[in-house]
């Protein structure tokens, strides 16, 4: 299995520390709002791999964190008058059920930022003992950038350059500009914890140093996120991990590209982003997370409505074909396996090796996805109700293998269908109630568009396909 280290900036294969075990970190969203699409590809793609990896037999040890202290956690708390850690306790939440409905299978362990604040402690201790940090008047403990001869690995930057692009006078206290912070001082009204420093918190880049020390290990195989982490987040948790551990941090670096809209960046400070909430009232979201499979994860991908049904037409080619062998199944002939369909079963095996080949090469889903499309082909013209039940469930089961790996379900997701849409005639409800007669004529279009009407009866609103 090859995977392209962003480290090396070449595809290599792929050697475990420990003989079949992955340890590995993927960099969680910071919990201020519902996820939206961009932070769900990591989650699918990292999702994805792992589903691989345990499938070729790895016992994958998969941690993922929640950032759940940070400025923009404290500023909507205090816009709303709440705790910081309200906020970050109700959108942990509302993640974890965006997760669900994705199919992204909850992490190993997810660990929060402020859960493991004395290992941050630690080691920002360690590092001042090693000459790797240093505290400023204010009790802000900065790092010292120039101390670590390795500084720039990662993103290939050079210190240099780094340094001439910096305003100096920004923080005087620093000893140079590229120093980075670890602890900062307090503000009035905001969390704050004790340390040897000052009353305070954490820098945002030392809580995944800790935290993958801390259940991984000091050394661990891949490392993953978005790829705006690799400066300076994951620059930076290289220089405190292997100044404070003495030993190289993450092996393989794997990092997805960005998800676009009008093929620009979608983010949140941007405000040009959709949650998954939103996505999830029009499409099952199974047929987002087909959509995200069908590129690379290496490549910018843009978000667009033919795109999305471009993936729910393929998405339910499969679970036609996966409902057909289902039925056929049901009235096959029970009788051994023919000398013809053990040929159609051999060409099967050879879609799965097919599929193998793309994952391996780093991961390549798109290819993935293009020799279940395969099999779906030969079973859509290849299967009949005078064949032997064993073929047929061979073939079943063989499609459901290579859909499960990709984290796609093949059963009918009508269940949740008629959750959404009792979901939606809930909050046309509630509009109307609040008197916002335009939102609530806009959600019944909506739902029209998508082939449901609504109908007010004096038992309350019905609704059927039309
Ligand atoms: P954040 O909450 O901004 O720290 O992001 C959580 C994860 O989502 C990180 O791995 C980011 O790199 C990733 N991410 C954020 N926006 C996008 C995007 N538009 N496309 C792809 N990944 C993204
Ligand atoms: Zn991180």
């Amino acid at each position: 299995m090859k995977i392209y280290n962003t480290l090396t900036k070449t595809k290599e294969e792929f050697v475990p520390i420990e003989e079949g075990k992955v340890r590995m970190y993927v960099c969680g969203p910071t919990v201020y709002n519902y996820i939206h699409i961009g932070n769900a590809r990591p989650m699918i793609i990292f999702d994805t791999a792992r589903r691989y990896m345990e499938y070729k037999g790895y016992d994958v040890n998969f941690v993922s964190n929640f950032t759940d202290v940070d400025d923009k956690i404290i500023a909507k708390a205090a816009a709303e008058g709440v705790s910081a850690s309200e906020i970050s306790e109700k959108f942990i939440a509302e993640c974890k059920k965006d997760m669900e409905a994705l199919n992204v299978k909850p992490a190993t362990v997810h660990p929060l930022a402020t859960k493991e604040i004395g290992g941050m402690v630690e080691m920002i201790e360690t590092l001042i003992q090693k000459g790797f940090a240093y505290a400023a008047e204010d009790g802000t403990v900065y790092f010292r950038t120039r101390k670590f001869p390795e500084y720039g690995k990662l993103s290939k930057k050079n210190l240099d350059e780094l340094e001439a692009g910096k305003r100096i006078a920004v923080e005087e206290q620093k000893e140079d500009p590229l120093d980075f912070v670890l602890w900062k001082p307090k503000k009035d009204g905001e969390p704050y914890w004790e340390s040897p420093w000052c009353q305070g918190r954490p820098g945002w880049h030392i809580e995944c140093s800790v935290m993958a020390k801390k259940y991984l290990g000091d050394e661990i195989d891949i490392h993953a996120g978005g790829e705006d982490l690799i400066f300076p987040h994951h620059e930076n948790e290289i220089a405190q991990s292997e100044a404070a551990n003495g030993k190289p941090f993450a092996r393989y670096w794997m990092h997805n590209g960005f998800l676009n809209i009008d093929n620009r960046k979608m983010s949140k400070s941007l405000g040009n982003f959709f949650t998954v909430r939103q996505v999830g009232e029009e499409y099952d979201l199974q047929v987002l997370r087909f959509f995200m499979l069908s590129a690379h994860y290496r490549s910018p991908l843009n978000f667009s409505r033919e795109l999305m049904e471009a993936s729910k037409n393929g998405l339910e080619r499969i679970v036609n074909g996966a409902d057909r062998l289902r039925g056929l199944c049901e009235s096959g002939l029970s009788r051994e396996v023919s000398q013809e369909e053990k040929k159609l079963l051999d060409q099967a095996e050879e879609y799965v090796k097919k599929f193998e080949a793309a994952m391996d090469d780093d991961f390549n889903t798109a290819d993935a996805v293009a020799a279940i499309f395969e099999l779906v082909k030969l079973i859509n013209s290849n299967t009949s109700s005078e064949q032997s039940r064993d073929f047929l469930s061979g073939l079943l089961d063989t499609l459901t293998k290579l859909c499960d790996i990709m984290g796609i379900k093949t059963e009918r997701q009508e269940e949740t269908l008629d959750a959404r849409i009792e979901k939606l005639i809930a909050q046309r409800q509630e509009a109307r109630k609040e008197r916002d007669f335009a939102k609530a004529d806009q959600i019944r279009d909506q739902l029209l568009q998508q082939g449901i009407l609504l109908e007010d009866t004096r038992e309350g609103v019905k609704w059927k396909r039309i």
